[in-house]
């Protein structure tokens, strides 16, 4: 379990990578130090499954060292659930801590109801004092509450260990190197059209 002081260090330097200030970045701390005590000792490198795109993804990165480039770090962008899990790489175990909607009391944390619930007033979104003052208003509840925010569980990871590294092919339309997932693969995903996410600019 980290100090205070620790926390707070670790907020200042997440709040710096993240290039802002967010809401979810204190809780997030929280989540993951949760993680952390509830993991224990772990037998190999602790691996991160963060269910959403959103700050999680930045606390988990300098918190635990787990980095889309190191791909300690899944992120489920997808899938949108404001949760991490925190598991060993040996064998799979792990940790799973989430937000409890249930033990949001709508009296006492109004604002981190309305926060998880997605029901902070519009102009939240668009006006920047509006913003700042919902975001000092849900850190002051949930320093009332803490961890009573979260739901936490015991986890079997399906699918752990290092990933398979796959086979480098030469994709015959761009010519380009790429990572095949099948060894019949002739062309890249850009080229198939699945990955393609820009339109070539001919110069004139
Ligand atoms: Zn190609």
């Amino acid at each position: 379990m980290y100090t205070e002081a620790e926390k707070d260090k670790f907020f200042r330097r997440i709040t710096e990578f993240h290039t802002k200030d967010a809401p979810g970045l204190e809780i997030g701390v929280e989540m993951v130090d949760c993680a952390l005590d509830l993991l224990g000792k772990v037998h190999d490198k602790i691996l991160a499954v963060v269910e959403t795109s959103a700050c999680l993804v930045d606390v988990v990165q300098i918190m635990v060292g787990c980095t889309t480039g190191n791909k300690y770090l899944q992120a489920l962008t997808n899938l949108g659930r404001f949760a991490v899990t925190l598991y060993d790489r040996k064998d799979g175990r792990g940790v799973r801590v989430s937000v409890d909607l249930s033990k949001i009391n709508k009296e006492k944390t109004p604002e981190i109801h309305n926060f998880f619930n997605r029901k902070r007033a519009i102009e939240v979104e668009t006006n920047m004092e509006l913003r700042k003052a919902s975001g000092a208003l849900i850190k002051k509840e949930f320093k009332t509450i803490g961890r009573e925010l979260f739901r936490t569980e015991k986890v079997n990871v399906k699918t752990f260990g290092k990933p398979p590294i796959l086979p480098a092919q030469v994709c015959n339309k761009c010519e380009e190197s790429f990572l095949a997932k099948n060894k019949t693969d002739e062309m890249c995903e850009f080229c198939t059209g699945t990955a393609e996410y820009y339109i070539p600019i001919k110069d004139s």
